[in-house]
């Protein structure tokens, strides 16, 4: 039976996310985090560890953004078939939401309206939506607002089939190295890997809204996200690009089925602030 849902509703979700999602990291990044500070053996590393968890704690209780960079709203949006949306157009629902989100929570304005001209929106707005058709009657809405200093360190490779594993584990490692100090370390590396050029991408973007806490239920990817995370950990960028064991809390990975001729790779990287929210309507 269809099931009939007003785009208000969408609106007053995605503008509660965007505020939740910038204040409070998600409990899985939480735990990662504690977890690093314990296990962090360099001095200066833990003592930015330390300082990560000041920052939060002060966040959360004044009501703070946990980063000033408050990012560019990124929304997935996996819809039941049997959803019927009344009350106007969903993604005009879902920018009014992200509007009134960075306006109501005092969140920094990061859009610009042209990638040339570039005159800031005001608003932040319009947002990255990412649309796919799912079965039953539910929505699954999840908001990933994302800093781009960490945005601009993230990479695409178009490996040859005969590349395999070694090309992909190369071209990670290249892509962490690479981005060092800026992308804000600790990261949290998403990897898409397969599909087509864009595909790829969209895979390594869904990849760090994963729980960083869980592996890939696909065997050999569960072993190449534990492999990469002890190089990338062996790399000694560390926390704040100063030196030390945990230069990445967790490397996320998500296939697709692919071309004969090709085997794209996207790296997306991102900062200690991963932030992502999920809701369920
Ligand atoms: S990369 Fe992340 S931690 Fe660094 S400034 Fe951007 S949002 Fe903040």
């Amino acid at each position: 039976m269809l099931r009939t849902i007003n785009v208000s509703e969408i609106t007053d979700s995605i503008k509660e996310m965007c505020i939740k999602a910038n204040h409070f990291l998600s409990p899985d990044m939480d735990e990662v985090m504690k977890k690093a500070t314990e296990t962090e053996e360099s001095v200066v590393g833990k003592q930015i560890l330390c300082q990560l968890q000041e920052n939060l704690q002060i966040a959360g209780d004044q009501m703070i953004p946990i980063c000033q960079d408050t990012g560019m709203a990124v929304i997935f949006m996996e819809i039941g078939q049997e959803i019927h949306f009344e009350g106007g157009s969903l993604s005009d629902a879902i920018n009014e939401g992200v509007r009134r989100g960075y306006e109501e929570g005092y969140l920094r304005k990061s859009v610009v309206k042209d990638p040339i001209e570039r005159e800031n929106t005001k608003d932040n707005t319009p947002a990255v939506i990412h649309y796919e058709m799912t079965e039953g009657d539910k929505i699954k809405i999840t908001v990933a607002p994302k800093g781009f200093g960490s945005e601009n360190m993230s990479r695409i490779f178009m490996l040859k089939p005969s590349d395999g594993l070694e090309g992909v584990k190369n071209s990670v490692l290249t892509a962490v190295k690479d981005a060092g100090p800026n992308a804000c370390p600790p990261m949290v590396i998403g990897v898409g890997i397969g599909g087509t050029f864009e595909k790829c991408a969209l895979l390594a973007k869904k990849a760090l809204t994963r729980e960083v806490t869980e592996h890939s239920s696909i065997g050999y990817v569960r072993e190449l996200e534990e492999d990469l995370l002890k190089e990338i950990n062996e790399l000694g960028i560390g926390p704040g690009g100063l030196g030390g064991k945990i230069t990445a809390l967790a490397v996320n990975i998500e296939t697709f089925p692919t071309h004969i001729a090709g085997l794209p790779v996207a790296i997306n990287i991102c900062c200690h602030v991963n932030r992502h929210i999920v809701k369920v309507i």
